[in-house]
């Protein structure tokens, strides 16, 4: 949409649909004030409430008839939400009260609202960058607490502050490396070159870990319960989840195909997979189950390895995959323990022992560092624009000067679009102002 598409003044019910104690409709535009002119009627009418006030009246349909009494909010531009003048319609929530004071809204010269579009003005009129918007629909999304977190930790606008930090150290780098190109006879010390550009790296790899954090908050994780048959993982998963759900016997290598339950952990949604047990095998059918076990360890975002408390150790399975992350458990902490290892945590299915310590430890592995920190990405659109842009930033601490200047404008770029703002033109200036060659 163009920002000439803004002139005209949209409309929708606020609230979620059904019935409850109060509804909005909210009018965001041009002429917001003079449609709620049209419907409400008080101690003041709309267009002279002032900005932030409210006034009880009542809502009128264009016959005369009171369909409703109420709250008419005025906010007047650009200090509301979409930057633009807005007036919402506080009734009572039943369906019935608010869609006739919609139509009758629409009937007034206000057009219904695309999903999201009051949000996207916000964006257009400059009151979010983009990576807030998407925060925005975060937070109505919101399931479980880890995401209302992120949400709002991302609409505070912690995370345009931070591009933008890394927007001024690559462009003093680039800065650097043009002054290199246009008079190599007066050299640029190391540090306007370098070390900026380490900055942006770093800064920008922490930004890229915390996408995965960021979407095991929003989406959910996947847990692989692995070890060799009888270690004591469908129990576990039981005493995770809180009751019975997969069958728990006595004889090895029962669960030959694997078994999902969704539960929430620490606030984020986990899906717990036990897999068949792990182990080199001749059976045709657990083979297959051990192959399916390796694959899903391997797409899972966390491994719990489990080893029987109770018997010799053995070598676990060499088929882990790479770079799996991954949780060591020695089961069955109730009984005498038959090794000892500090890298293991113990846990008990049998009597709980040594669970809110592994629930522990599976937040800090699924949301680690991320949770303390004040910026995340939380969509695949960030995730894939801060990816790019490390890689040329990555490049760029390679290649020769020439090279490298246009690897570090596309870095900008990439940049740019994760908030949707242009860092390019401010940031360029606000560098250059500093930045003065042969002086
Ligand atoms: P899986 O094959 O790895 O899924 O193992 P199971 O969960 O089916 O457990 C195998 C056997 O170990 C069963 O007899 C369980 O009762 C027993 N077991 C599992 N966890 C514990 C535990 O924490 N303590 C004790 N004492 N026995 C356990
Ligand atoms: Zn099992």
């Amino acid at each position: 949409m163009t920002r000439s598409g803004l002139t005209d003044t949209i409309a929708a019910i606020a609230t979620a649909p059904g019935s409850a104690g109060v509804g909005i409709v909210r009018v965001s535009g041009p002429e917001a004030l003079t449609v709620a002119d049209g419907i409400f009627s008080g101690r003041r009418t709309p267009s002279r409430i002032r900005g932030g006030r409210f006034v009880f009246g009542q809502l009128i349909a264009a016959d005369g008839e009171v369909l409703d009494e109420g709250l008419c909010l005025v906010f007047r531009r650009p200090h509301s939400y979409t930057g633009e003048d807005v007036a919402e319609l506080q009734t009572h929530g039943s369906p019935a009260v608010l869609g006739r004071v919609l139509s009758r809204v629409l009937e007034l010269g206000a057009r219904l609202a695309r999903p999201g579009e009051f949000t996207l003005r916000a964006y257009l009129s400059g009151r979010l960058d983009l990576a807030q918007a998407e925060a925005v629909l975060g937070l109505v999304e919101a399931q479980t607490d880890a995401a209302r977190r992120q949400a709002s930790l991302g609409l505070s606008g912690a995370l345009g502050t931070r591009v933008a930090r890394i927007g001024a150290n690559i462009t003093r780098t680039l800065a650097a490396v043009q002054a290199m190109l246009d008079y190599p006879e007066e050299g640029v010390p190391e540090e306007d070159r370098e070390l900026p550009l380490q900055a942006a790296e770093q800064d920008l790899s922490e930004l890229v870990q915390s996408a995965r954090a960021g979407q095991v908050a929003t989406r959910g994780a996947r847990l692989a319960l692995i070890g060799r048959p009888n270690v004591g993982k469908s129990s576990l998963l039981n005493a995770l989840l809180g009751y019975e759900r997969s069958i728990v016997t006595p004889i090895p290598g029962t669960t030959r195909d694997y078994l999902e339950a969704g539960v929430e952990l620490a606030g984020v949604p986990v899906t717990l997979v036990d897999t068949a047990g792990i182990r080199h095998t001749t059976d045709q059918v657990e083979a297959a189950g051990v192959r399916q076990a390796v694959a899903l360890a391997g797409a899972a975002d966390l491994v719990l390895a489990l080893e029987d408390g109770q018997q010799p150790r053995e070598p676990l399975p060499t088929e882990l995959p790479e770079g799996a992350r991954v949780i060591r458990v020695q089961t069955k902490a109730d009984l005498e323990p038959a090794w000892n290892d500090p890298g293991a945590l113990r846990v008990s299915a049998v009597t709980g022992e040594g669970l809110p310590e592994l629930r522990e430890a599976i937040h800090a592995a699924l949301l680690g560092d991320a949770a303390r920190s004040e910026a995340w990405l939380t969509t695949e659109r960030q995730a894939d624009a801060a990816r790019r842009a490390l890689g040329h930033v990555q490049a760029a601490r390679t290649l020769p000067d020439d090279l490298a200047s246009w690897e570090l404008e596309e870095a900008l770029r990439a940049l740019s679009d994760l908030t949707g703002r242009d860092v390019q033109e401010d940031v360029v200036d606000a560098v250059f102002r500093n930045f003065c060659v042969g002086k």
